[in-house]
């Protein structure tokens, strides 16, 4: 249902059968969205008609009015909803009906001339921007419905919307049915059916807005799924006192607490709590105490200024928990709600799976799942791999926090640690992020216009606006720390400037948030390390119990050999040796074994080498005791470890003892036309066996140590970028012989595997082949992806962007594994290789280890194992138990 109605259309749908409140309306399918857009906007409209005007019949029926009828006229809203929930991003228009004679006709009614004016005003401003295309591109631009507004109210000294009077609301409409003339050329409509359709036809263009597209790339939507239009009949918050709008959780998006929350405004229209306009109430007792605390308002101010809708409407509080309740166990899952109380009568608008955090996510899984809501299996789909990155982020370093000067507090609306350089706006934002600056992005409010800032900066930091402000619920959403409602912010766009206390800071200084405390700091704060524990490591156990492929990592240190295992990973899927070459005086040695003219020079550096090698190798050992140590020989171009300045050639003269002159031209012969198709992988072993035979001295001669210390290490060596079993079989026998001189001089046997890398595509067509000699595969989808496509690694960036924008490439296939090319070619290695080896273990070890989607297309293939860098270890066991739990069901 979902798919047609959207998801707005269908809980709407839902809502009304399982005996929710929710105001008669109908529904225009996502289908119609996709027809918009072949045949154009009067076919539609013309294919419509009779359905639609029918449908509203409907709805005057059940709500005892007329659409357009000037003695008991019937007002609609037109709203968006598309398959997946994309808050804010598409357009949305209330109060549809009005015109002057109808806004009478609703005081007659109603005998609320403020409240039918006040519909009214709102109802221009909102067809004005929406539908006749009057809201400002530029962000230098003002509404023009705003500048009038700001007008009057000067004019009449208040600060708020809800301060103006009758005469002054006419004032407005009149003023924007001119302000509409001069910017259109044309009069305000006034018919209810043109209103409707024009309404109808925004939203439907609204799909195709930047903010729309920007936010379905992000979230991976297709445009194909179009949006459906919701038309419902009005009910009104804006009815005086006992009237009122707001929005609601059924647990706390921010930390996954299981506690009803929400916020609320008396005689506002629902639009009023999300914009961030008035900072709104809130709606439990214990949500408004937690909040004055915050907010450093006293027990008795927030009582009687700031009520809550539990103490000021104890019986329509107690319907609305009731009901928050019904629709979590009827959907089992967190929702986030909608509602309006229009004079003493409590209405539904909208109802959906609540966007959450990582950390959220999470929470609410596993207290579900006690709660036994939900299963086990259940549990682990609910969580998205990749929000589990947030958890894994640093947090502020406890010691650096202390000394840190708080300046502002404001609402913890999305946790976390951000610390960065003030921007105001957000091409600012994209800008400077792009240098690899962070930033934090302080705004007086959000709005969808800031996604793009918001999206690049480390954390947002707002001056007005409750939890449920446009701010905290994209941040939520993105996983992003936010601070939201920080009133003691005074924002100068223009000067980008902002005062706090007596102090300015400007665009650039630096200032850090602590979304999990709504705390403000001045200065930039140390970050340490997240962990593993409470409700994700139980997360994590459950994913263990539902696995048959497990996670290693890749990783070239103890330290990240110890973050990996603390994450869970079994062992090391990839260590790449050359990394342990940069440091001071390997780097040396290094140089020295590449420069050497004869194998004689190579041999003496090499022998400075080993001792190093082997320190490395044992510190990894230690660190990784019981576990499978894949490592991998030297892989890298050459050329990448020579010094390419005069004065690192001259230091390399010196210590070698030769002139700059050799030495420069040393390097020059070294300089490949195309290095990563050169003289790297398992060629250099074959040109240069010495350093094979120094590295396998090294690996086995640190697990000899080990071994005798009475530990438990298991090395695997690998060779990398072979084409032709001739490649391996080279490289194995050096490495067999090596280990055999090694064991009998030191009288002691290791167990250990050789194996190889299949990152090349002969390697993988010939898999049964090397499979022979083999003893294990790993896949090396980096290399594997930019031979079989053909792009270089290294510059796909000059066309990648154009690739994706004209869809000639859906993803980047260095993220995201291309499973019909590449992961063919993976699928036929494995079976291959398994019908002359059957045991063969087989991993992959490229970035896509990490990725979801890869995971679970490893694991469909039948790897044994997927290697990633350990933060992604997490992620990729979540995914790994997914892919199970998908193949039983
Ligand atoms: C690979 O090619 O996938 C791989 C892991 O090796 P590297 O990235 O070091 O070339
Ligand atoms: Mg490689």
């Amino acid at each position: 249902m979902k798919n047609l109605l959207g998801g707005k259309g269908a809980n709407l749908a839902e809502m009304n059968l399982i005996g929710v409140p929710v105001p008669p309306g109908f529904t225009i399918t996502t289908e119609v969205c996709n027809e918009f857009y072949m045949i154009g906007q009067e076919e539609v409209v013309l294919l419509l008609k009779k359905e639609v005007e029918a449908a509203v019949a409907h709805i005057e029926t059940l709500m005892n009015s007329k659409f357009g009828d000037i003695e008991n006229p019937l007002l609609v809203s037109v709203r968006s909803g598309a398959r997946a929930s994309m808050p804010g991003m598409m357009d949305t228009i209330l109060n549809l009906g009005f015109n002057d004679e109808v806004v009478e006709g609703l005081i007659r009614k109603t005998g609320n001339a403020r409240f039918a004016w006040d519909s009214y005003r709102r109802f221009v401003q909102m067809y004005g921007d929406v539908v006749l295309g009057m809201k400002p591109i530029n962000k230098e631009d003002v509404d023009p419905f705003e500048e009038i507004l700001e007008k009057i109210k000067s004019e009449k000294g208040v600060e708020l919307d809800n301060q103006l009077e009758v005469d002054d609301l006419k004032k407005l409409v009149t003023q924007f049915k001119v302000a509409v003339k001069e910017r259109t050329g044309k009069e305000f409509p006034t018919n209810a059916y043109e209103q409707l359709w024009g309404a109808v036809c925004a939203v439907f263009n609204s799909w195709m807005n930047d903010r729309a597209i920007l936010y379905r790339k992000m979230e991976g939507i297709p445009a194909e799924w179009g949006t459906a239009v919701s038309v419902q009949a009005m009910v009104f918050g804006n009815m005086g006192n006992t009237s009122a709008t707001g929005v609601c959780f059924s647990r706390d998006a921010a930390t996954g607490e299981n506690l009803f929350n929400g916020e609320w405004l008396i005689n506002a229209q629902g639009e009023d709590v999300v914009a961030g306009i008035r900072t709104p109430q809130q709606i439990t007792k214990i949500g408004s105490q937690r909040w004055a605390e915050l907010a450093q308002i006293s027990e008795t101010e927030r009582a009687v200024k700031y009520p809550s809708m539990e103490e000021a409407m104890p019986s329509i509080y107690q319907e609305l928990n009731t009901l928050q309740n019904k629709l979590e166990n009827h959907y089992r899952d967190m929702q986030d709600m909608e509602f309006t109380v229009q004079e003493g009568k409590l209405w539904f608008l909208q109802t959906r799976n609540g966007k959450r955090t990582g950390a959220a996510m999470v929470k609410i899984a596993m207290d579900l799942l006690h709660q036994g809501v939900i299963d086990e299996k259940t549990a682990i789909m609910r969580c998205e791999p990749n929000k589990l990155d947030e958890l894994l982020h640093p947090v502020f370093d406890k010691s650096a926090l202390k000394s840190a000067p708080a300046i502002a507090r404001g609402l913890p609306a999305s946790p976390g640690a951000a610390t960065g350089q003030i921007v105001f706006f957000a091409d600012d934002a994209a800008e400077w992020a792009a240098l690899n600056r962070k930033v934090v992005m302080v705004r007086i409010e959000t709005s969808p216009e800031d996604l793009a800032g918001m999206a690049v900066a480390q954390g947002i930091l707002t001056a007005r606006g409750g939890m449920t402000s446009h701010a905290a619920v994209v941040a939520r959403g993105m996983g992003k720390c936010c601070i939201s409602g920080a009133g003691a912010l005074v924002i100068d766009y223009k000067k980008r400037t902002v005062k706090i206390g007596d102090e300015i800071f400007k665009e650039g200084d630096y200032i850090s948030l602590n979304g999990t405390t709504g705390i403000v700091y001045k200065g930039e704060i140390k970050t340490q390390a997240a962990e593993v524990s409470g409700n994700l490591s139980e997360l994590m156990e459950l994913c263990t119990k539902y696995t048959r492929m497990v996670v290693r990592t890749n990783a070239d240190t103890p330290h990240d050999a110890i973050v990996a295992r603390n994450f869970g990973a079994v062992g090391i899927g990839l260590c790449r040796t050359e990394h342990m070459f940069f440091e001071a005086e390997k780097i040396v040695a290094m140089r020295e074994m590449i420069l050497a003219c004869n194998v004689e020079g190579r041999k003496k550096a090499l022998a400075k080498l080993l001792p190093y090698q082997k320190a490395d190798f044992k510190g990894i050992f230690e660190a990784m005791d019981g576990c499978p140590v894949n490592i991998r020989l030297l892989d890298p171009p050459l050329h990448e470890f020579v010094p390419h300045d005069l004065k690192g050639q001259e230091d390399m003269a010196k210590a070698m003892n030769v002139t700059p002159e050799y030495i420069h031209q040393r390097v020059d012969s070294l300089s490949e036309n195309n290095p990563m198709l050169g003289h790297r992988g398992c060629r250099l072993g074959n040109t240069y066996p010495e350093i094979t035979e120094m590295q396998t001295r090294a690996i086995l001669g640190a697990a000899i140590e080990l071994k005798k210390a009475g530990k438990d290490p298991r090395p695997e060596i690998m060779v990398p970028l072979i084409g032709i079993i001739f490649e391996f079989k080279n490289q194995e026998e050096i490495i067999r012989r090596t280990a055999a001189e090694l064991f009998k001089e030191e009288g002691v046997e290791i167990e250990f595997k050789v194996g190889t890398m299949i990152e090349v595509p002969r390697a993988a067509l010939t898999a049964d082949r090397i499979a022979t000699s083999a003893e294990y595969f790993s896949f090396g989808t980096n290399d594997l992806t930019q031979m079989t496509f053909g792009y270089s690694r290294d510059d796909i960036a000059s066309f990648l962007p154009i690739y994706l924008e004209k869809k000639i490439l859906p993803v980047d296939p260095f993220q995201v594994l291309d499973q019909n090319g590449v992961g063919q070619l993976i699928q036929m290695a494995v079976e291959k290789g398994r019908k002359v080896r059957p045991d063969l273990k087989c991993g992959i070890c490229g970035e896509h280890g990490g990725e979801p989607s890869s995971v679970k297309f490893c694991h469909k293939v039948g790897l044994n194992y997927v290697s990633c860098s350990p933060y992604r270890v997490p992620i990729a066991r979540l995914s790994a138990a997914q892919a199970m739990i998908e193949e039983d069901n």
